[in-house]
């Protein structure tokens, strides 16, 4: 076939995911994400696409975090009306992720003196063009063009997307999921492929064993309860919150949860939430067998939910012990902040990270041991205790990759993507000597030819 693929984004960082495929006459885009973290970052969002979105037949995509869907709405306001495939669950939570990312653009105008880069009616409108198919079913978006969607074991309705172009198969990993993780199964292994198109965020490490996060957590909040004092946990909105509160969950009914408060402070948190209450079916072996003894794994006694404005601001005057989990995950943003404001200056608090931190954010400022940082343009020095929990991490380690890439049969070309340039080269040297495998390391606005 007459093929190429282009790396748009997440190549030497891991945000704005996107891939443009041209297989003549197709042409279609594999993730249109957000790019994230330092101001430049930020400017990449509002260049024009490099092609013309009215041109692209259709898009693919992998999973509903904003660094995969988040310019979904930019390019149905610049003309793209072709279909957007995904699994259903990738539907239900893109609808959430958008709309508040469209309320933040509306809002944050003013501010950053910059023009939205969407607003609510483009994201609404984004949502008519979505079919959506499940894991394992094969659909044929143009003619000659066959795609599956398996199981990537990140966040619910995560893909890994395998394409047939006549003889050429494309397989794109999304994100892969850790394993063995809390609620997600173990990402599905593919053994044929001409190309494989794989992230490497963690390229370069390896995470703490499982069980050490649950005790890692546990003994987080006991300090907490035993200080009378607040565990900040700063947390993405999609998965990690809800990985937490099934974790923590399950303290409570094996009895070792001390008595405290558990706050979810996120009003995208919760109803994220409601939505993984409506999919319990697609998650592992393990919440199925809780599931027959515990009909909600993600309510417990001691949890709410702070919804408004005054709720959340009512938990800065609140006397005690308490564990706050709040957005933003990097905490560059959200109902966190207010947190870190107010608790930042106790030597008795704990902030506790559990993802991956931008370089630019304030969270990566925090997790570097910054003694002073600025939130709201006010000076706060840091004297809680900073925390990292790794292993709670939705990404496979240089471990997980290798495994999943060693399920592959065929001597695939690799592409690495969506990691910074060290975990990439790192993750290379370890395909090459273990796999023995060449992998590319594609730079942004990259071309290849796919034979
Ligand atoms: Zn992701």
């Amino acid at each position: 076939v007459d093929a190429t693929i282009q790396f748009l984004g997440a190549a030497g960082l891991v945000t704005g995911s996107s891939y443009l495929v041209t297989a003549t006459p197709a042409k279609f885009l594999v993730d249109c994400g957000l790019f994230q973290g330092e101001a430049a970052a930020d400017r990449r969002n509002y260049r024009p696409f490099s092609y013309d979105p009215a041109k692209i037949n259709f898009l693919i995509l992998t999973h509903a975090h904003l660094d995969h869907c988040g310019l979904i709405p930019k390019l149905y306001r610049d003309g793209f009306r072709g279909k957007i495939y995904s699994t259903p669950a990738t539907l239900d939570l893109a609808k959430a992720i958008l709309t508040n990312a469209a309320q933040i653009q509306e809002h944050g105008v003013t501010d950053k003196q910059l023009e939205a880069l969407f607003i609510k009616r483009d994201a609404t409108n984004s949502f008519k063009l979505f079919e959506t198919y499940e894991y394992g079913k094969i659909f044929s978006p143009a003619p000659n063009i066959k795609v599956k969607f398996s199981d990537a074991g990140h966040i619910l309705g995560a893909a890994i997307v395998e394409v047939w172009l006549k003889q050429t198969k494309l397989v794109f990993s999304g994100d892969l999921g850790n394993s063995p993780v809390p609620i997600m199964r173990d990402p599905a292994t593919i053994s044929e492929a001409n190309y494989v198109i794989c992230e490497s965020t963690y390229g370069d490490r390896l995470h703490e064993a499982p069980a050490t996060r649950e005790k890692n957590l546990l003994a987080a909040i006991q300090q907490a309860a035993k200080d009378n004092a607040k565990l900040i946990v700063p947390s993405f909105a999609l998965e990690r919150s809800q990985d937490l509160l099934y974790t923590i969950n399950n303290l409570k009914n094996s009895g070792q949860l001390p008595n405290i408060s558990v706050i979810l402070d996120s009003p995208l948190a919760s109803e994220i939430t409601d939505i993984y209450k409506r999919y319990t079916r697609l998650f592992d072996a393990d919440f199925q067998k809780y599931l027959r003894t515990d009909r909600d794994l993600f309510d417990f006694p001691g949890f709410r939910r702070a919804r408004t404005t005054l709720q959340s601001k009512a938990l800065n005057e609140m006397p005690g012990a308490a564990v706050i989990i709040a957005g933003s995950g990097m905490a560059d943003a959200g109902r966190v902040q207010h947190h870190l404001l107010h608790q930042l200056g106790n030597s008795k608090n704990q902030v506790l990270f559990v993802g991956f931190q931008t370089p630019g954010t304030l969270g990566r400022q925090l997790v570097n041991r910054a003694q002073q940082v600025r939130i709201f343009r006010q000076r706060v020095t840091v004297k809680a205790q900073i925390k990292e929990l790794g292993a709670f991490s939705a990404h496979a380690d240089q471990k997980g990759l290798l495994n999943w890439l060693s399920g592959f049969t065929t001597r695939p070309t690799i592409f690495l993507t969506h990691g910074e340039n060290e975990a990439r080269e790192a993750l290379a040297k370890e395909i090459t000597t273990q796999l023995k495998l060449k992998p590319i390391i594609p730079s942004m606005g990259e071309y290849q030819r796919l034979a």
